[in-house]
């Protein structure tokens, strides 16, 4: 099969095409890095069958990051038929310069000129034909969202492919040019394929190519001690750098003519919003303000607090309990629902009240067991039924997300904080896979990849988790709300928001903190472009959800139901194995072990003063480890038999996630100040299995552990202090005192009046 490789700058819409070509649904992101790993897909409509590959994002062809590594390779190595370099039309010189670097291969090339629809629109106008010209490679104007100009750019692809390409570079007239032409003849004579290619890159002193070509290096070792004093002062990395912007301005960027508009100094729409969105002092309020809205139109009761402010609440009465409950989920006591309200109340009501309903009727019916019918009813049933009713919840919060990510605006939350953090230690590249940890840590870990500095790397994936991914959400959703239905003047929405912003944080303390401590060291630079803000694509909104829905799906129908299992088997059993009734679960198995490790819970609020039940919360806490939706699915199992004896407690008339944690509240008399920590614990802590695996694969080898040591240390500590805050505000003065002597600490360190004598160490030979 014909095989085409797609390369390209990040975010220059290669994944779009790749996706208009092959019918796939892979992720399009609005920022760059989000294809890490190639994929590969195949197009039908040309005479015979192409082989796909998406590459991931690059600038260049150095190998300084693993993406730039695995394209370089893929290209030389698996010698694609050709190569479509997709280049953004709007952002063209810059994009031109890793189209310079693709030329030198020896491989039939085409560039596609993506984002035609923006160009078009901003009144600009470019010259195909012209730059074709110049380039001497096929040049195709497409447009990949709107489906434009693929079939011909597929079409010249496939005629390029038929006929072998010479490498060529813009290099040629510059002062460097003889030492690449001796080079790339003497790897020839020595039968190197791409002798251009590797001819350049060893005059740029490229390591990989410094290593594999010793003797060429010579050569241009040579040359470069009779020009040293050039103005680059030997540095040929620079000079070529510089050769190729100054060969792309002087011949490429004719082929662009602006508008008359641009070229006056107006500014584009997607400008003057960037005026407002990102100003240095407007941007991080502006930021926040967008959060709270989405989590109020996600987990708010009264929208937009009419009833708060208007008095707009009112209840319903049919004197039909179904109809009742319905109404309730549009209105009720606390005014209009907000539409993530709706959903929740919506599924709650279809998960419990109808179809748990029934389910228990029916149990009840068949005259099971009444082992048999806790098992069925609350073991399997509760466990999932309790996590999936916040999942619609939860879709909107992603929809939302989403939105603010696909329009491109969450880039620009990265290129704010760059601005604000950089000086302290921290990139805003970093920034990209934390926000991305709103989604899940896994493929946000993954997307650590992109970043070049090892250590920023480790202290990024140690602090993504903070970020509160979609499994803790329902945690935040049950408990806060619970608080705010036992608490009048709390509202869920503001509690949740507030809670996401701490974990936000959170994880830029600590960023800092260990940039002052383990791991010290530059900020290597960040660049990126901002892509002009775009309606988002509904298409790709629905992939998004539909992943995250199957995701969550999966999940419940194998982990959760699993371990809603075992919970239920080892609550209702003794050490003997005889079945405990409900009202007897405190002698259970998993009493016993939840008892057993009650006191290391005692300083954030969830240990020994509790009452009987009060093991539940470490239980909860544990089964977490394994995936953080079984945080809710335990209390759900659980609450069950807890609730039994209780009036307005959790039998099988289904109440909800919500109504589980007011019944845990009332029967194991958890404070508030205790529910945060809970919460904030579950939020730093070691994350789920999975994520934990992903974090350990990309951590280099025995630093794990580290790892490890600091999120149990983070997460007790935090939830600590914040359970003692809360509880005893003077305690207040005692973390104050605390963490400003830490920041006292390092300031006087920094400034050297504080020093330590470090111990030198022989650095251990490297080895094979
Ligand atoms: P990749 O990083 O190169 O894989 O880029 P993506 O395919 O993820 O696309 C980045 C962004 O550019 C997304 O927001 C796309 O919707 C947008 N985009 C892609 N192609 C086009 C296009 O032809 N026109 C416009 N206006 N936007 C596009
Ligand atoms: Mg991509």
């Amino acid at each position: 099969m014909i095989r085409f490789a797609l390369a390209g700058n990040p975010n220059c819409g290669k994944t779009t095409l790749f996706n208009a070509l092959t019918g796939s649904t892979a992720h399009v992101g609005n920022w760059p890095g989000v294809t890490v790993d190639k994929r590969e897909g195949v197009y039908k409509k040309l005479s015979e069958p192409a082989e796909i590959v998406d590459l991931p994002g690059i600038y260049s062809l150095s190998p300084y990051t693993p993406e730039e590594v695995i394209s370089r390779n893929y290209i030389l190595d698996e010698k694609p038929d050709c190569v479509i370099n997709i280049v953004d039309a709007t952002n063209l010189e810059r994009n031109l310069y890793l189209t310079t670097q693709l030329m030198e291969i020896d491989v039939p090339l085409v560039v596609a000129l993506n984002m035609m629809d923006a160009v078009k629109k901003s009144g600009d106008r470019l010259d195909a034909a012209k730059l074709e010209k110049a380039l001497g490679v096929p040049v195709v104007e497409i447009s990949a969202l709107k489906n434009e100009g693929i079939q011909e750019l597929m079409e010249r692809a496939y005629a390029a492919s038929k006929t072998p390409r010479a490498g060529s570079t813009v290099l040629a007239g510059s002062s460097i040019a003889h030492v690449i032409d001796d080079v790339k003849i003497a790897l020839r004579g020595k039968e190197v394929e791409n002798p251009l290619f590797h001819a350049v890159k060893l005059a740029e002193g490229d390591e990989l190519e410094v290593a594999a070509h010793p003797d060429e290096m010579k050569m241009v070792g040579e040359f470069k001690t009779q020009h040293s004093d050039d103005i680059f002062g030997g540095d040929f990395e620079a000079l070529v750098a510089d050769a190729r912007y100054k060969y792309i301005s002087a011949n490429f960027s004719g082929a662009l003519v602006h508008s008359q508009k641009k070229e006056r100094g107006a500014l584009s729409k997607s400008d003057k919003a960037d005026r407002v969105l990102t100003n240095r002092w407007a941007a991080i309020p502006i930021f926040v303000a967008i959060l709270f809205f989405v989590f109020h139109l996600t987990f708010g009761e009264d929208l937009f607090y009419l009833n708060a402010i208007f008095g707009f609440g009112f209840d319903v009465e049919t004197g039909n309990a179904y109809l009742d409950a319905f109404v309730a989920v549009f209105f009720n006591g606390a005014g209009i629902s907000t539409p993530g309200a709706i959903l929740f109340n919506l599924t709650d009501f279809i998960m419990n009240t109808c179809l748990g309903g029934w389910i228990a009727d029916g149990m009840a019916a068949t005259g099971a067991a009444a082992w048999a019918q806790g098992l069925v009813n609350d073991g399997i049933w509760g466990g999932v039924a309790g996590v999936m009713s916040f999942v619609p919840q939860v879709l909107v919060l992603f929809l939302f997300l989403s939105i603010l990510e696909d329009s491109g605006y969450m880039a620009r939350v990265a290129f704010i904080l760059d601005r604000i953090f950089r000086r302290f230690g921290v990139s805003g590249r970093a920034f990209i896979p934390m926000i991305m940890g709103f989604g899940c840590s896994v493929p946000a870990v993954v997307n650590t990849r992109t970043l070049a500095d090892d250590k920023e790397r480790i202290m990024t994936t140690r602090v993504i988790p903070f970020f509160t991914c979609g499994a803790k959400a329902p945690i935040l959703a049950a408990i806060c709300g619970a608080i705010a239905a036992e608490y009048t003047g709390v509202s869920a929405d503001l509690l949740v928001f507030a809670l996401y912003l701490f974990g936000m944080i959170m994880a830029i303390v600590m960023l800092l903190f260990m940039r002052q401590t383990s791991m010290r060291g530059e900020v290597p630079p960040f660049i990126m472009e901002l892509p002009a803000y775009h309606a988002p694509q509904f298409r790709s909104l629905m992939i998004h959800l539909w992943d995250k829905l199957k995701h969550y799906v999966k999940k419940a129908c194998t982990i959760i139901v699993a371990s809603s299992i075992v919970i239920w088997f080892l609550s209702h059993f003794a050490w003997d194995w005889s079945y405990l009734e409900d009202e007897l679960m405190n002698r259970s198995i998993l009493a016993d072990i939840g008892n057993f490790l009650l006191w290391i819970c005692t300083p954030m609020g969830f240990g020994l003063q509790l009452s009987e039940f009060g093991w539940v919360f470490v239980v909860a806490a544990v089964t977490g480890l394994i995936a953080k939706e079984n945080v809710i699915s335990t209390f759900y199992v659980l609450v069950a038999a807890i609730g039994a004896g209780v009036a307005g407690g959790v039998g099988d008339d289904g109440e909800n996630g919500i109504g589980a944690v007011v019944t845990l509240m009332q029967q194991t008399g958890i404070t508030w100040q205790g529910l945060i920590a809970f919460c904030v614990f579950n939020m730093l802590t070691v994350p789920c299995f999975a994520a934990a695996a992903v974090v350990k694969g990309e951590t280099p080898k025995g630093k794990f552990k580290f790892t490890l040591a600091f999120w149990m240390l983070t997460s007790y500590v935090t939830s600590t202090c914040i359970y003692l805050m809360f509880s005893w505000p003077w305690t207040v003065a005692i973390v104050v005192v605390l963490i400003a002597a830490v920041i006292a600490f390092f300031i006087l360190r920094n400034k050297g009046i504080i020093r330590f004598r470090r111990k030198r160490k022989e650095l251990p030979a490297a080895k094979e």
